[in-house]
């Protein structure tokens, strides 16, 4: 008969979320196995976290070996391999190499996948993992222009990142980096497009990524293994590599637009379009890319920032699952799934439980370590007979990051998110320096967007949370000499 390995907890996936669920389920049920099976050979470790409000923490994340995660926990195994199919009914999982491991309880946390334009056109790339990055910066090497498409944060920190080069940045909205902030934002953060990103050589005062070399190539390979990914990058992915191209730096804004036809030389030749020009000597380009707006560009490639698609497809066949619209394993306010003993979080679930008023889901790695946090939680309560309640992160949306050199804080509903346009908005904004928009209903904050050092954060994550009524304050909300932390914290 067929040898089936048992363990009480299975956790399927290395990166934030996975690891984050092994650490808890760890510390919650240290007496009973777990074991996480990740396709990439590194996995990811979160250190030196530090509260910045009630919702938001600041941590580093490191690329580390498997062993790190066995030896912080005794009772953790890590195993570099695929997960080839899930036999929920039999409660087993089978790995590429063969091997069925047979659970308790089960995880889901195998992230997502870049939607790629046009993903066999070899001049086409994306940043998603360490072997894409790689690709990324050869490419770099000698390039004069690149088109961007895509208007998310890869996009916008891309855009900031590379220096020495032509940028075309073609966006499908009205204003750009719409996945985060609103227009006024946009307008603040455009002067800083043609400056080249300043150096400050400062330590980086958010989520740090840290990447061997050497480890990148390991685990570059590790990651094909049975064709899945290795683990999302995430925040300070480009710190330390070189993105210089050998032009100067130049960006042009595409509003609007989706890509056409990506053209090679000879049918653009063929085709009579009339190439767009950036400047009076036009070199030939190595491949063209026609608009939707009609303009034709040529570059030497084209970045792919368009988003995410969760990466659950192994898991579907022969199984029960229920998919959200956006193609995430779909989990009730428990993690679970439609199958008995499944759980999913990260970037590979869509929750579809009734949402707290201010909180969505964003696949960011702050929502990845919150969920695999809680899917452990509710995990062990479930195999110890405990009670346990929503956890406090899922009652507010609170993001932090960075644009163009500025600190950037989203709070709750920061772009009016189904409010079907019916709110009042308080901006606070001088020029280079900050910008301050808070999202008001009844006198009621229901979201913000900071940029600049504001130190708001805090508090307005306050406001937010226990909806007072501020309408006898009026625009002095927003007033610089009226001190509103000393108000409200
Ligand atoms: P992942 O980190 O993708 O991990 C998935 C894991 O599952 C990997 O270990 C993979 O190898 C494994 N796996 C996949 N399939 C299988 C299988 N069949 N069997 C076994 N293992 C499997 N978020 C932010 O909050 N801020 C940012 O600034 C930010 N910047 C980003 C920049 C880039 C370039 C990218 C790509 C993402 C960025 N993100 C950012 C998003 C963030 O990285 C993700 O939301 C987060 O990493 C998701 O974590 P996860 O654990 O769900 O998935």
């Amino acid at each position: 008969m067929e040898k089936v390995e048992n363990y009480t907890y299975v956790v399927v996936g290395g990166g934030i979320a996975g690891v984050t669920c092994a650490e808890h389920l760890y510390i919650l049920h240290p007496e009973e196995s777990t074991l996480v099976i990740s396709a990439s050979a590194l996995i990811k470790a979160v250190t030196n976290v530090l509260p910045l409000t009630k919702t938001l923490d600041s941590f580093d994340v490191e690329e580390r070996r498997a062993e790190y995660l066995e030896n912080q926990c005794p009772s953790v195994t890590v195993i570099h391999d695929a997960v080839e199919r899930l036999y929920a009914k039999e409660q087993c999982v089978q790995v590429s190499s063969g091997r069925k491991f047979r659970y308790k309880k089960l995880c889901i946390c195998t992230g997502a996948t870049p939607k790629v334009i046009a993903q066999d056109n070899p001049h086409v790339v994306w940043i998603r993992d360490t072997e894409s990055v790689c690709q990324f910066q050869a490419r770099m090497k000698g390039a004069r222009r690149i088109l961007i498409v895509g208007n998310g944060g890869i996009a916008t920190e891309m855009v900031y990142e590379v220096t020495g080069i032509e940028i075309v940045w073609a966006i499908k909205d009205q204003h750009m980096t719409a996945t985060f902030i609103d227009p006024g934002a946009a307008e603040f953060l455009r002067s800083e497009l043609s400056k080249e990103k300043v150096d400050t050589g400062g330590p980086s005062k958010r989520q740090k990524y840290t990447v061997d070399q050497k480890e990148r190539v390991s685990s570059a390979m590790g990651g094909a293994m049975g064709g899945a990914m290795g683990g999302a990058l995430g925040p300070d992915w480009h710190s330390g590599l070189e993105l210089r191209g050998s032009n100067q730096r130049r960006v042009t804004l595409e509003k609007e637009v989706e890509v056409r036809e990506i053209l090679e030389p000879d049918k653009f030749r063929q085709s009579g379009k009339e190439l767009t020009r950036l400047s009076e000597e036009e070199a030939d380009w190595p491949v063209y890319v026609e608009l939707t707006n009609g303009k034709v560009y040529g570059c030497d490639f084209i970045v792919s920032a368009t988003g995410v698609m969760p990466n659950v497809d192994k898991f579907l066949m022969g199984n029960n699952l229920s998919q959200g619209e956006d193609g995430g394993l779909l989990i009730n306010e428990q993690m679970e799934t439609s199958e008995k003993n499944v759980y999913a979080a990260g970037d590979a679930c869509t929750p579809g439980w009734e949402k707290a008023q201010h909180w969505f889901q964003m696949r960011l790695w702050t929502q990845a370590r919150q969920m695999g946090s809680y899917a452990a939680k509710c995990m062990w309560a479930s195999l110890s007979g405990e009670e346990i309640y929503m956890d406090f992160c899922f009652e507010l949306f609170a993001h932090a990051t960075r644009f163009f050199g500025y600190k950037v804080i989203i709070l709750g509903l920061f772009n009016g998110q189904g409010l079907e346009g019916k709110y009042e908005i308080l901006l606070r904004y001088t020029k280079g320096m900050e910008y301050i928009k808070c999202v008001m209903v009844d006198g009621r904050m229901q979201g913000a967007v900071l940029l600049g050092e504001t130190d708001l954060e805090e508090t307005f994550e306050n406001l937010i949370l226990n909806q007072m009524d501020l309408s006898s304050y009026g625009e002095d909300l927003l007033n610089p000499d009226v001190d509103i932390e000393d108000y409200f914290d």
